[in-house]
């Protein structure tokens, strides 16, 4: 099908200075984990996304110098001659697909945490901090002020030099340059300090030298934060931003703005999770620049929607579309607006799991795209599937996210698939999830797939079958079977930290409820206690719920903060915010010790540090090697929920294995298990795992992975050239 001309707009191709871009959309700078020491990863994963229709693709932050860095997370480097062969690996791949490739160079100065450089980061005034615990800034004196610029340019060349059409200053979220540019960061009494044309001299100097530096073979773009949402204490959009773009302007420093919000510290109000920011959250902040900046300007807003897109530029809010998750949600984003293909957009859900694994220090995973970062490593294409050698029938029982993503992949293989769902609808826990306060986003993993398996003619789906027994399956003439059953919330609090059932908990009385009987709509007495020992968006989210319905809602986690997964996730800041804005009380660093039931329930918490600090010296037999606390504190209330520990609901493969012997006179080859039948895990992963099983249902074990390539430096080989 062609494209829709109410979309024409977006494909209309863009000069910024010296390039020209084919279309307007545009993969800002986004880490993957691979930086300039994984090339394979890091090629395959921007190549990707040329093919699927970016004009621009970006690598992450890329440090000018070698002391720089954010250890353990991985950022990239482009400062020696082995940086140079890698990444212009990348540029090559994303040549292929006549798309331009850009470098984001970066110094996080009081930012950086230069824990394996050990060198004191440079900044406009000493300081500690305010990001990374125990760094402590150099202030720069004129001769470094002029190393580090030069640092700036020496890498531009080399970026010309590695095949680089668009060279960043990256500017935004607080980093060096805005560290000069800010009140609040910069202290100085010399030309570099005090008034605003001071504070923008390190910025607007370091550009100018750039773009002397690299003439005609490639564009320049910065990157800046209109607004620190700090008031007087960041950068403004009226005091600072709006007058340096002024200032750039007039020097024709700029061949496009790349224009953002927010401070490194609290970079969730940029990369806005779903469940806070809805697309296009920046816009009042940033649409001023287009009105004042004489070159194309470059907008994001987690768009996923193609008439927002087109709507944005004809507006005149700005010229192109950046986007970073949209673009790892779906590579191929733009190309299926331009076949005519919008119901295929695989769109982000906004969970920001795709940065938590960054910020843990892990590659980039995606919720949505199984395939991210696998497309070097395993070899995988998000469009594009290996043909089934027989294509025979496979039963895929359970959809849930796992279950409906392993038939997409098999359907697409063209086996002879059929899901096999016990409930009216298709979604497993995930129809719960999406109704939690501001998840509802989150849907998309259902809707998306629920498209695709309607589109796949060999995939037959059976909704509200009801519970299949292994009766049921091993008659059902299928040659091989998935098992997808998902899991369930413990009913008795059992979870990790006791390895048993909650003393006092009474699995089935009304007064204790797991969150799905929550969402089924049980009813909930007005004092609630939430017991959390999951840490992620379960307790809150089951918190958040019942305070919107007027109960009095306590929440009691071991963690040291409630869902601290959320910290990884950009949403902590704002879930403790609304927590204290909602009367939601915190208990931290405790645990249960039993609940009594009476006419009331009172739930005795202890601190899980309540032992003696000093370890015994003798070793007795069963006995507590410190002295053992008693304190505790009683919570009354009516009505505990449990959101303390998930099992797999795996009944029917351990019954199907005890029939065993029954598989081959029935024609079965294997039976496997994917996603939380398997393990509890996030969806992220058990999306991962439906799909990975669909791929290698041919493999020797279907159930354990193929081995993949891993990219790594080989002993006895140079895999970094010195730069000369
Ligand atoms: Fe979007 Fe979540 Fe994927 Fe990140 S992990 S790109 S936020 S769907």
């Amino acid at each position: 099908m062609a494209r829709d001309p109410k979309y024409d707009v977006l494909f209309e191709p863009i000069q910024i200075g010296p390039k020209t871009m084919r279309n307007r959309f545009y993969q800002t700078p986004h880490c993957n984990g691979a930086g300039s020491i994984l090339p394979g990863t890091q090629a395959a994963f921007r190549g990707l996304k040329a093919e699927g229709g970016w004009a621009v693709v970006c690598t992450e932050q890329c440090a000018i110098d070698d002391e720089n860095e954010l250890t353990p997370n991985t950022l990239a480097t482009l400062t020696d001659e082995g940086d140079m062969i890698n990444l212009r690996h990348m540029c090559d791949e994303v040549h292929k697909w006549d798309s331009l490739a850009g470098v984001e160079f970066n110094h996080m100065g009081i930012a950086a945490n230069n824990l394996a450089t050990r060198s004191a980061s440079p900044s406009p005034s000493t300081s500690s901090s305010d990001w990374m615990m125990g760094a402590t800034s150099h202030a720069m004196d004129e001769d470094d002020i002029l190393r580090y610029q030069n640092a700036y340019v020496e890498a531009s060349k080399r970026a010309v030099q590695t095949g680089f059409d668009v060279i960043y200053l990256m500017g935004a979220a607080g980093f060096l340059p805005e560290q000069f540019l800010s009140k609040f960061y910069n202290k100085r009494t010399d030309k570099y300090g005090g008034s605003f044309e001071n504070r923008a001299r390190f910025w607007i100097e370091t550009l100018a030298k750039m773009k002397a530096a690299v003439g005609d073979d490639a564009a320049i773009a910065t990157r800046m934060s209109t607004t620190h949402y700090l008031g007087a204490d960041g950068i403004q959009p009226e005091e600072d931003a709006l007058k340096f773009v002024e200032l750039a302007t007039a020097e024709g420093l700029v061949d496009v703005w790349d224009v953002i919000t927010s401070i490194f510290y609290e970079w969730g109000e940029h990369a806005g999770p779903s469940r806070f920011q809805k697309s296009n959250h920046e816009a009042p902040f940033t649409k001023f620049v287009k009105g004042i900046a004489n070159v194309p300007v470059v907008n994001i807003g987690r768009f996923t929607s193609p008439d927002d897109m087109a709507e944005i530029i004809r507006s005149g809010q700005c010229d192109i579309i950046g986007t970073a998750r949209p673009s790892i949600a779906d590579p191929f984003l733009p190309r299926k607006i331009e076949e005519g293909r919008t119901e295929d957009i695989r769109e982000c859900i906004g969970c920001n799991v795709c940065i938590s694994r960054w910020e843990r220090g892990a590659p980039l995973i995606c919720t949505q795209n199984a395939v991210a970062n696998e497309e070097y490593r395993r070899g995988w294409h998000p469009e594009k599937f290996e043909p089934a050698p027989d294509p025979y029938g496979v039963l895929v029982v359970g959809a849930g996210p796992a279950g409906m993503e392993c038939a997409r992949v098999l359907g697409e293989r063209g086996y002879d698939v059929h899901l096999c769902e016990a409930e009216k609808d298709m979604g497993g826990h995930m129809l719960d999830v999406m109704r939690y306060p501001g998840l509802s986003e989150y849907g998309r993993v259902i809707s998306y797939r629920q498209t695709q398996l309607d589109k796949l003619k060999n995939v037959e789906v059976h909704t509200g079958t009801g519970e299949m027994s292994a009766e049921d399956v091993l008659k059902y003439g299928a040659e091989k079977i998935v098992v997808s059953t998902g899991s369930h919330w413990n009913s008795d609090g059992d979870s990790y930290l006791t390895m048993a059932p909650l003393p006092g908990v009474i699995a089935g009385d009304a007064r204790f409820l797991t969150p799905e009987q929550v969402m089924a709509g049980k009813e909930v007495g007005e004092r609630v206690v939430v017991l959390d020992a999951d840490g992620y968006f379960t307790g809150i989210g089951m918190a958040e719920l019942l305070v919107n319905q007027g109960k009095q809602v306590s929440i009691v986690t071991q963690h040291g903060d409630v869902a601290p997964m959320t910290h990884y996730t950009l949403e902590f800041a704002n879930l403790q915010r609304m927590m204290h804005e909602k009367g939601i009380t915190q208990h931290t660093y405790h645990w249960v010790e039993e609940v009594d039931v009476g006419n009331v329930l009172k739930v005795k918490i202890f601190n899980v540090f309540r032992d003696g600090y000093e370890r015994a010296t003798e070793s007795k037999h069963n006995e507590l090697p410190r002295r053992r606390g008693t304190e505790f504190t009683e919570l009354e209330c009516d009505t505990v929920v449990l959101a303390t520990g998930r099992s797999p609901n795996d009944k029917l493969y351990h019954d199907l294995s005890a029939r065993k012997s029954e598989w081959a006179n029935q024609g079965i080859e294997g039976i496997y298990q994917a996603g939380d039948c398997y393990a509890p895990r996030f969806t992220a992963d058990v999306v991962f795992d439906g799909h990975r099983i669909a791929r290698e249902l041919d493999s020797a074990h279907p159930q354990r992975q193929v081995p993949y390539i891993r990219e790594r430096m080989i002993w006895g080989m140079d895999p970094q050239p010195k730069f000369e």
